[in-house]
């Protein structure tokens, strides 16, 4: 079983023909709402591979909050860990124009998901074969989970996003798995990340730190596992890629999924690859994101 702690963000997206100024009124051609947030997003894609799900999250007392409870129960995923806060849900209010994107996150409801609510779900935790965290919700309540998780064997992933420098790398060697982008590398190791060398040369670093596993996405350049007797490069697939939106966290639940399921690390993340460029060909994050029977 995977346990997912971490956010839930109804996105709310507006095409526009151009951003307003401050204090002005523009009219634009149209918006859609998504369900998103780097935790949720990670927890669908691992249900929608067949995974038994549960997600640790903090909802609004809202409709899109109730919006986002259904979502979850719909998609399969166990919402008993999953509590409704006193604040609106969190939202990403997000704006296009042509291929350029701003984007605001509000964190609502999920900045109630505090140490004290994850230790009412000690047990939940106890059973999971693996926990996966982002850096979404607060980072003492990532290392309440990660201490938990110690405490009781579960191997832990951590996906360092946003990037966030405070980070303590104490907590951060007692997780199995660290999982940051290439962007996220360059900003937790103050090291250039342009070339696979460099890459390489900032993934060792942390390793010679103490870090278990770094497994690093590279976008359309794949993905990097070093630990420290193993240095794997897995090329990307070749698709013919509509966005990347939401990609990374495809591949960290689908990774949750296969590594769960038995494969081992090369294997999981030979799979987490495929499914990863899957969602590339279609646009959105949850909307991207295939079953197992449909791959
Ligand atoms: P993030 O969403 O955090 O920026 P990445 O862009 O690194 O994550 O993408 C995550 C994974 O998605 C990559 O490791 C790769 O497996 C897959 N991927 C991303 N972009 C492409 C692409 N253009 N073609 C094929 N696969 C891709």
């Amino acid at each position: 079983d995977v346990v997912v702690v971490g956010s839930n963000m109804m996105e709310l997206t507006t095409d526009v023909d151009r951003m307003p100024q401050l204090g002005e009124t523009v009219a634009a051609p149209s918006f859609h709402t998504a369900f998103g947030g780097k935790g949720a997003n990670q927890a669908y894609a691992a249900a929608q591979l067949g995974s038994k799900v549960a997600m640790i999250s903090v909802v609004g007392d809202d409709s899109f909050g109730r919006d986002y409870y259904e979502h979850f129960q719909q998609s399969g995923i166990d919402v008993s860990a999953v509590e409704v806060g006193h604040q609106a849900n969190g939202v990403a209010p997000c704006f296009i124009q042509g291929n350029l994107n701003s984007i605001i996150v509000v964190q609502g409801a999920n900045a109630e998901l505090t140490p004290a609510m994850v230790d009412q779900h000690r047990d939940l935790l106890a059973k999971a074969k693996l926990i996966v965290l982002q850096q979404e919700i607060s980072l003492a309540t990532d290392y309440r989970v990660i201490e938990i998780a110690n405490e009781f064997g579960v191997p832990a992933l951590l996906n360092p996003a946003p990037a966030n420098d405070e980070i303590n790398y104490d907590y951060v060697r007692r997780v199995q798995f660290y999982a940051p982008n290439e962007t996220e590398l360059g900003r937790l190791t103050h090291l250039p990340v342009a070339t696979l060398d460099e890459i390489k040369v900032a993934a060792h670093q942390l390793v010679a730190d103490g870090v278990q596993n770094m497994i690093v996405t590279l976008g359309a350049r794949g993905v990097l596992w070093v630990n420290a007797t193993t240095e794997l490069l897995i090329p990307a697939e070749t698709v013919s890629a509509v966005d990347s939106i939401g990609a990374g966290d495809a591949f960290v639940g689908a990774f949750a999924h296969y590594y769960t399921a038995g494969s081992d690390i090369p294997t999981s993340l030979q799979q987490a690859n495929h499914y990863a460029a899957l969602t590339v060909t279609k646009p959105g994050s949850q909307t991207s994101y295939p079953r197992a029977d449909e791959m």
